[in-house]
């Protein structure tokens, strides 16, 4: 399968979302996988999976990604899911273990809302709530970096080692949303989340962008349209908003002749179409 690919100031992304068929969005760097999408051999090297919720385009592959990595004596995969849901996984992957006849290794993580999730000194991951047909959540991933406390700043090097080796706390460290990853929700996702709002990079889901299936339409069934995120574009501090899930309605072509031509130029500018290039 031809994975699509997205850059921005050195993170670099790769995967693939078709509403309603498959959606997944590996960060290779961070060994990490958002959502898994269905059964794909290409994806079973990563070890960190953050499941947003059950529907099948996002997490039928679960199970086979699990049997391969304990058929191949892969380190057990860290799965992260809503906590509801939790339990139900887990029995899922005992009932495949006993149909396949060996056992299965993963550490199932029921990840709180709110809470952050240490992948390594740099990243951390954070779910916030997400607003879908079925219990759901989305993730946000922060970094930390260490910064010189406002007092110490315009000292020199000497002066600075020196309160350093006086044991003096010169730095402080901050934390910013460089990515969140949607899933399936409504707008209210990024309504209700100020980290949502100012990730250097939003994957945001846009099943809907015409008028034949409009936005009482979109939110019946859980998703956003496209007029939504243009309504509401004061709320994306986003560097840039990559779109993905688009309905299997439309064709390439149509998707970016709706976006082109409803989008206001300013939007448009941060705005990614995370579809395949014109060339494949
Ligand atoms: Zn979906
Ligand atoms: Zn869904």
């Amino acid at each position: 399968m031809i994975l699509n690919e997205f850059e921005h100031k050195g993170i670099e992304l790769k995967g693939y979302s078709e509403g309603g068929i498959r959606t997944s969005i590996i960060w290779p760097a961070l060994n990490a996988m958002f959502d898994m999408g269905n059964s794909n051999p290409d994806q079973v090297q990563y070890q960190n999976l953050f499941l947003t919720h059950s529907h099948s385009d996002h997490f039928a592959g679960t199970p086979y990604y699990v049997s391969q990595r304990s058929l191949k004596g892969l380190p057990k995969p860290n799965i992260y899911l809503p906590v509801a849901i939790h339990e139900k996984v887990d029995r899922l992957f005992k009932l495949y273990s006993e149909l396949e006849e060996y056992e299965y290794k993963y550490n199932l993580i029921p990840a709180k809302i709110g809470e952050e999730y240490v992948l390594n000194k740099q990243y951390s991951v954070m779910p916030l709530p997400t607003f879908h047909r079925v219990v759901s959540q989305g993730y946000t991933v922060l970094e930390t970096r260490s910064k010189l406390k406002p007092e110490f700043m315009g000292l020199k090097g000497p002066e600075l080692k020196e309160k350093k080796d006086s044991g003096i706390e010169i730095e402080t460290t901050i934390k910013t949303p460089v990515f969140s990853f949607s899933g399936d929700t409504k707008i209210e996702y990024v309504l209700e989340n100020e980290a949502v709002q100012k990730s250097k990079i939003l994957f945001l889901e846009c099943t809907y962008l015409d008028n034949k299936r409009n936005v009482e339409r979109a939110r019946e069934w859980g998703h956003i349209h496209l007029d939504e995120i243009i309504q509401n574009a004061k709320y994306f501090q986003n560097e840039k908003l990559v779109l993905i899930h688009f309905s299997q309605r439309y064709r390439y072509k149509e998707i970016r002749e709706f976006i082109r031509d409803k989008v206001p130029k300013e939007l448009m500018e941060k705005i990614h179409i995370f579809i395949p290039s014109k060339k494949q």
